[in-house]
């Protein structure tokens, strides 16, 4: 099976040395990104770890594909404890990384330790360069890529940076690239801002060119520089006022299930604004948003549907440019928009201040400094809020993306159960019940598609290839471009997730943790029948025998 190459390079920022491991064994085993990346951090992550602590590590990840010039590919993995989930977390992230991280030789970088000064670590073909940075404390995003320019000649595609919230340990803190592409959801931010880990910069040449057999690249990356989707012209945002009229955008911190101003922050708003394409490395689809308000100045990247929606709909703001000014400032500042845009709302509930997007915008700032309510905000809505006084609307302390479970009742029974806790990408069940493939309404007899998807989902992230590229690198290609069947690919997904649970149970995790803050009907025979197809016990627990070591590290054969 095709997977990625290059050793494990093990960073230790505490002790200031760099280690190359040989895994290709490993690899051969996992392929790559996500799956590879959660083999290591299983057998290498205490069970016990603090996610503050130095014994949490992070892993940044590559699959075999980013050696390749195919569309769809310009994307690469994190995964470590969370700080925010206290479970195992893998985010994805696009931009133009990937292939500088493939040019210095290694699959997979992995960040243990803790330094006592704030650092940015250099990463090439030929070593490791350790660099205090104290005059990068407090830096933003850009501030931190325009100094990497200036001195190192290194642009923001080279590189991965916190900001400040990272920094001050927020616990939604994300890693950021190229400035306006995050690694987001479960804080893996403010993972490296424990170890004091400012950037890491990639530069190298001694990457070999993936060759992909064709016809299969040629056709994905001709059907994707002639396709006409709507996606496009308004990336993400293309369906808000569908998933609007479907009852599925969330609405004033859950109160309401549809947004009366959805088209004014939906696609069109935000393609009016929308001033050239974007795009990731090598993707001929090109779906991303740069845009700009002229009368105001304001420009970011996006806003994504998801930032539409936290910042949006739950707000109950409905003008595309404050949305816009409210994802520059989560990217400059280095924050998920979805978990920071629903804290803001949980507060706005808490003062019955709905549609003041001044004050979100003045609370996104403080959450990121810590500042007076922002420090309690930075918490996260599973902690902040009782102090608040408004329900807990998250999955194992993950805020929920959008995509209502309370109408998407497949998505809310994957909602439920995923080990990431309440995210819509985990298995995008979302996709199947806005399509009719399967009715919304109920919560049995979907355990079998659920796994498929949560399968396909950890596979997608190890190969790596793009989610929105489904149309184009279909099942048929993944095979040819793999060289294996369905059923070997989506083993290793079933691995990755299940790897993720066993990890999960040896912190405590178990049946009481996939709940739901609302409920569904045959909520707990459902989550019974998941179970069951995934061979794991009436509690949600892995069977001890069934996961194996890869590698050497705290938890090996444990
Ligand atoms: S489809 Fe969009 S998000 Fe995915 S790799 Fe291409 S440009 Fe990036």
């Amino acid at each position: 099976m095709l997977h990625a190459t290059g050793p494990l390079l093990t960073v230790d920022v505490g002790e200031r040395t760099a280690t190359e491991t040989d895994i290709v064994d490993v690899l051969e085993r996992t392929v790559g990104g996500r799956a590879t990346a959660t083999a290591l951090a299983h057998d290498r992550i205490p069970f016990d770890a603090d996610p503050f602590g130095p014994e949490n590590r992070a892993y940044l990840s590559t699959g075999p594909l980013q050696q390749s010039q195919m569309s769809f590919t310009g994307r690469m993995n994190m995964t470590g404890l969370s700080p925010l989930t206290d479970g195992l977390v893998s985010s994805n992230a696009g931009g133009y990384l990937s292939r500088n991280f493939v040019s210095t030789g290694y699959s997979v970088l992995e960040v243990a330790g803790a330094s006592d000064e704030l650092l940015a670590v250099h990463v090439t073909d030929s070593g490791v360069e350790f660099e205090d940075v104290p005059e990068l404390e407090g830096a933003t995003v850009p501030e931190t890529s325009a100094y990497l320019e200036r001195e190192r000649d290194l642009g923001a595609e080279h590189c991965i940076a916190i900001g400040p919230a990272g920094e001050n340990l927020v616990r939604f803190a994300s890693v950021m690239t190229f400035d306006s592409r995050a690694f987001g959801r479960g804080g893996l931010g403010a993972v490296l801002g424990s170890k004091n880990v400012k950037c890491v910069t990639f530069d190298g040449d001694v990457a070999s060119p993936l060759e992909i057999p064709n016809p299969p690249e040629m056709d994905i990356h001709r059907e994707a520089a002639q396709s006409d989707d709507l996606m496009r012209r308004q990336g993400t945002t293309g369906n808000t006022e569908f998933i609007n009229e479907n009852f599925s955008l969330p609405t004033r911190y859950f109160r309401e299930y549809e947004f009366e101003g959805a088209a004014e922050i939906g696609g069109n708003a935000v393609e009016a604004k929308k001033y050239k394409k974007g795009a990731c490395s090598a993707c001929a689809y090109a779906c991303k948003l740069p845009t700009r308000d002229e009368e105001t100045g304001v420009e970011t990247e996006g806003p994504e549907f998801e930032t539409v929606y936290a910042f949006g709909a739950m707000q109950g703001v409905d003008e595309i440019v404050d949305v816009m000014r409210a994802n520059e400032l989560c990217d400059t500042l280095g924050m998920d928009t979805i978990s920071a845009g629903v804290t803001v709302a949980a507060y706005l509930a808490s003062e019955d201040a709905f549609g003041d997007a001044e004050l979100a915008q003045e609370l996104t700032e403080k959450i990121a400094y810590r500042d007076g309510i922002g420090d309690t905000l930075a918490e996260g809505v599973a902690r902040c809020h009782d102090d608040l006084d408004v329900p807990d609307y998250t999955v194992k302390g993950l805020e929920f993306a959008a995509h209502d479970g309370r109408t998407l009742h497949g998505q809310g029974l994957s909602y439920a159960v995923a080990n990431r806790g309440a995210d819509h990408l985990y298995a995008s069940m979302l996709s199947l019940e806005y399509a009719g493939a399967l009715d919304p309404q109920g919560t049995l007899d979907k355990a079998d598609a659920l796994v498929a998807r949560e399968n396909n989902s950890a596979f997608q992230d190890s190969g790596i290839v793009c989610v929105f590229g489904s149309d184009y690198v279909t099942d048929d290609r993944l095979e040819a471009l793999f060289d294996a069947d369905q059923e070997e690919l989506m083993a290793v997904g079933a691995r990755t997730v299940e790897r993720e649970r066993h990890f999960n149970n040896r912190r405590g995790f178990d049946r009481d943790d996939d709940a739901l803050p609302y409920d569904l009907p045959d909520l707990e025979d459902a989550i019974g029948e998941y179970y069951e197809t995934r061979g794991w016990s009436d509690d949600g627990v892995v069977p001890s025998d069934a996961v194996e070591s890869v590698s050497s590290g705290a938890n090996a054969d444990d």
